[in-house]
């Protein structure tokens, strides 16, 4: 079989941008979607901080306009994951999940991240029904209430204090009785009237029916157990890059976040470029995201054209 021009790992808004781009500039790009085609945007509801959309958008809304148009100026879609890669170039080895190999002079990575969830069963049944892992994306629909934050982590203490801004009351569950955020983080947070942080407490249940409200949680020194109304429950443990593929293959940091070098989508190996949540512990926005991807595929147009392939 022929070699791809540019293969694209990844249909989040990062993944779809750099289609967009790659498409237009001729690199006839493949799109692998993966597991949760659409990425993150798929479990949420409204979005409304992304550019061009003054009435907000539906995250699934977004995700089908960013496909159709990456498919609209020809970039060829596929149901599936890629499951391994060899990196060694110049031509790039990729395994998709059904047991084809394809070979490509350029790769982009979009693979993004995945949310860590406490794995309650009551966090599941109510996601987007109060339950969600992103502030800055669902905090307003919360504005007035009560909500609480799980978490003692850098994540957990911003989004507790960007809620504190739109929410009446922010109760922040931490499980030990130091919280991991950096100091002026946690000096923040602490001197945040209406912010109370809960110590020592884990997250027993989320309570109510349509949507969320309560938490119920436990004191683990004391073992005492109590309920507290909240509207919204926000899980800010962390998240978890999906770069496992290319493990060995491409330098990453120590939580497995691709490096780029910095200013461009560049990794450690020629004709490999990453873009999206999956190189990116810090913004992790749908835009930023999309700009990101936008420059995978013009470092990769330029990679292509300068090896004489395009
Ligand atoms: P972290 O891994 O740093 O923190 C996760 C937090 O969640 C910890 O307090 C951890 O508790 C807690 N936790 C984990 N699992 C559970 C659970 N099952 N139940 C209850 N609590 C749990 O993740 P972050 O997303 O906060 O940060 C990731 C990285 O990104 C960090 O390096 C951080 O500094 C960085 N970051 C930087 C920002 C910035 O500079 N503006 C903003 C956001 C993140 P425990 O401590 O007990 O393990």
């Amino acid at each position: 079989m022929e070699a791809k021009h540019c293969i694209i790992i990844g249909s989040g808004p990062a993944g779809y941008t750099a289609a967009i781009y790659a498409a237009r500039a001729n690199m006839n790009p493949l799109l692998f979607t993966g597991a949760e085609p659409g990425g993150q945007l798929m479990i949420t509801t409204e979005v409304e901080n992304f550019p061009g959309y003054p009435k907000g958008v539906h995250g699934p809304v977004l995700m089908e306009d960013l496909q159709k148009q990456a498919e609209r100026f020809g970039t060829e879609i596929r149901y599936e994951r890629i499951t391994g890669v060899d990196l060694n170039g110049p031509l790039h080895k990729l395994w998709t999940e059904s047991g084809e190999i394809l070979h490509t002079h350029s790769v982009i990575i979009a693979t993004g991240a995945s949310a860590k969830w406490l794995g309650l069963e009551s966090e599941k049944r109510l996601l987007n029904k109060g339950v969600s892992a992103c502030a800055v994306c669902d905090g307003f629909f919360f504005k007035g209430m009560d909500v609480a934050v799980v978490g003692g982590g850098d994540t957990a203490a911003e989004e507790a204090s960007y809620l504190s801004k739109l929410c009446t009351k922010v109760h922040l569950l931490v499980r030990k009785d130091y919280m991991r955020a950096s100091k002026i983080m946690q000096e923040r947070v602490q001197n945040t009237p209406n912010i109370t942080i809960h110590w020592n407490t884990e997250t027993v249940e989320i309570k109510g029916d349509q949507e969320v409200d309560a938490v119920h949680i436990n004191n683990v020194l004391t073992n005492e157990k109590s309920t507290i109304p909240v509207k919204a429950f926000f899980v800010a443990i962390g998240h978890s890059p999906n770069s496992q593929p290319f493990n060995g293959w491409l330098d990453m940091d120590e939580q497995m976040y691709l490096k780029t070098i910095a200013g461009t989508s560049r990794t450690n190996r020629d004709g490999v470029f990453a873009c999206g949540d999956v190189q990116d512990r810090v913004y992790r926005q749908a835009v930023t995201a999309a700009g990101s991807g936008c420059m995978a595929a013009l470092d990769a147009e330029r990679y292509l054209t300068a090896s004489g392939i395009l």
